[in-house]
């Protein structure tokens, strides 16, 4: 594809992206081998903000799924003879490209997602990030040497898997497409996306920038589709390392599938991330972060930070202060920029609505929603529930909505007795002035992440991200990444005495 045909595709889009009226123009084929293929199944992706239909998409066969994998696997040996500076050097003109089609990219995010507008720019300048990051860092991903004296020299590689499958949610499509393909084809695999049929656009549009960036065909194929074309990607015997973000339980049978095969995998799972809030914590800089991280993309986002842990001393201003975030809250069309947008679908509303209805029958009160609701659309009124025992749905269910839950507790001890009471570890923040509380309280938690006085999970392409228990294992981000996407060979020279 050339930079003009891309270019004309993505401004073509443009004038349909201006408000959520009307449907996109054209069609979204699958993106396998440096071309748009045309495919044997359509599926329609709908705009969350108005249940109408957004852009006539192809899902992928197994057939379809199998070609892209073979595709992959035949481009990969020249892709990772490239000098890691060269593939770096198209990876951050990939970024450029990002960034030079932000605008588009962004709107497309959002109606495809249903997030308000200003998160659907800040995903997409952390997608470039992704790529520039990556496309810098494996310049310095270096392998080893092991002394075993003058007799022998022992050396290290880090050589890419091969072919990467990479199993994509809805939720923020841009970001997760970015940060997981990125340090894959950095350290020279070649990638299969299946982004969820829900929100594919992004990342088909990013296939079709990379040939742009001079990435080879075939290195970067993105194949919408559902649970078919997932376990087609996931059981393929030619898939080296499978990459999944998503439920637990399509997680388990990810894994499962995988280890029929015998083949590594990375689960990005749920989360029930906990704010621990301490009576000496400053609420002024705690409370609008807790309340922006839950109602963020309509707390569909994983680190969501569902849980508020607050010792009972600060309990009745941590409620009051967070009151008006969800009573005030606007909800609109992600492109009039609100601050909550719908939620995915209407079944994933009604799913949301049931759990907050199942709280209030388990004790919990509600301490503030939302009264003005859009009709159209699958849009669910943020909701604060204080009093959520422990022993309820509520605190112990990943709800994927705009849904809070204040349990109050007596002291440090109780504090992390309830934090680690879950069977998720991807996230957690403390709230604290106290120095050393605030660093023994972080280092007893069984997450992935921990913030002190701060909680930015989402952001920072440099920190390691991954869970632990139910939220998955693995890591994305950081430097870290390389060591998932590559395994070690080592080389052993005798060296012969004169
Ligand atoms: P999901 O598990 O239903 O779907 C995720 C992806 O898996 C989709 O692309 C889907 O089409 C695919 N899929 C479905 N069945 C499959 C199968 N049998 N084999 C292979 N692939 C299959 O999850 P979802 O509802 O789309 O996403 C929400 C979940 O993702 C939440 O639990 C959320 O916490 C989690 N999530 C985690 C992270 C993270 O980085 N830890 C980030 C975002 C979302």
């Amino acid at each position: 594809m050339t930079d003009h045909s891309v270019s004309a595709f993505l401004a073509g889009l443009a004038g349909a992206l201006a408000d959520h009226s009307v449907p996109l123009p054209g069609e979204f084929g699958l993106e396998i081998g440096g071309r748009t293929v045309e495919p044997r199944e359509w599926s329609t992706d709908l705009d969350p903000a108005t249940g109408a239909p957004l852009a006539r998409v192809g899902t992928a066969a197994t057939e379809e799924i199998d070609q892209a994998v073979h595709t992959a696997r035949a481009s990969a040996p020249t892709w990772a003879a490239l000098a890691p500076a060269e593939r770096g050097r198209r990876l951050r003109r990939l970024a450029d490209l990002v960034r030079e089609h932000a605008d588009v990219l962004a709107r497309l995010e959002t109606r495809d997602t249903g997030k308000p507008i200003t998160q659907g720019r800040s995903d997409i300048a952390a997608a470039a990030r992704y790529f520039e990051f990556y496309g810098g860092a494996v310049e310095g991903f270096l392998g080893d040497s092991i002394p075993l004296g003058d007799g022998s020299l022992a050396v290290v590689e880090r050589v890419p898997h091969g072919v990467t499958g990479h199993i994509v949610p809805w939720n923020y499509p841009a970001q997760i497409t970015a940060r997981s393909v990125a340090a894959s084809l950095a350290v020279g695999n070649a990638a299969v996306v299946k982004p969820a049929d829900e929100a594919p656009l992004v990342a088909l549009c990013y296939a079709r920038l990379a040939t742009v960036a001079g990435i080879p065909d075939g290195v970067f194929n993105v194949v919408p589709g559902g649970a078919n074309a997932g376990a087609a990607l996931t059981g393929h015997t030619e898939v080296d390392h499978v990459s999944f973000t998503g439920s637990v339980r399509t997680g388990r049978a990810v894994a499962r599938a995988c280890a029929d095969r015998g083949r590594p995998v990375l689960l990005e799972l749920g989360g029930k991330s906990a704010h621990i809030v301490f009576d000496d914590a400053d609420l002024d800089r705690a409370v609008p972060v807790i309340a922006r991280a839950l109602l963020l993309h309509a707390g569909q986002t994983c680190t969501a930070g569902t849980r508020v842990i607050v010792d009972q001393r600060a309990h009745d201003d941590v409620v009051a202060a967070l009151r008006p975030y969800f009573e005030s809250a606007s909800l609109g069309l992600g492109l009039t920029d609100p601050e909550v947008g719908p939620v995915i679908s209407a079944s994933q509303a009604a799913r949301v609505r049931d759990l907050a209805a199942m709280a209030e029958a388990e004790g919990a009160v509600s301490a503030a929603t939302v009264a003005d609701v859009p009709a159209a659309g699958s849009f669910v009124a943020p909701m604060l529930f204080d009093n959520v025992s422990r022993t309820s749905t509520l605190f112990h269910e990943e709800v994927f909505g705009p849904v809070l839950a204040i349990t109050s507790v007596d002291g440090e001890q109780e504090a992390v007795e309830a934090a680690l009471d879950s069977r998720y570890g991807l996230t957690a923040a403390v709230w604290s002035r106290d120095v050393d509380r605030a660093l023994r309280v972080a280092r007893s938690l069984d997450v992935g992440q921990t913030f002190v006085n701060g909680y930015a999970p989402g952001g920072g392409v440099e920190l390691p991200f991954g869970g632990t228990r139910d939220s998955g294992y693995g890591r994305e981000k950081g430097i870290e990444a390389f060591t998932e996407y590559t395994r070690s060979r080592t080389l052993f020279i005798d060296i012969a005495k004169r």
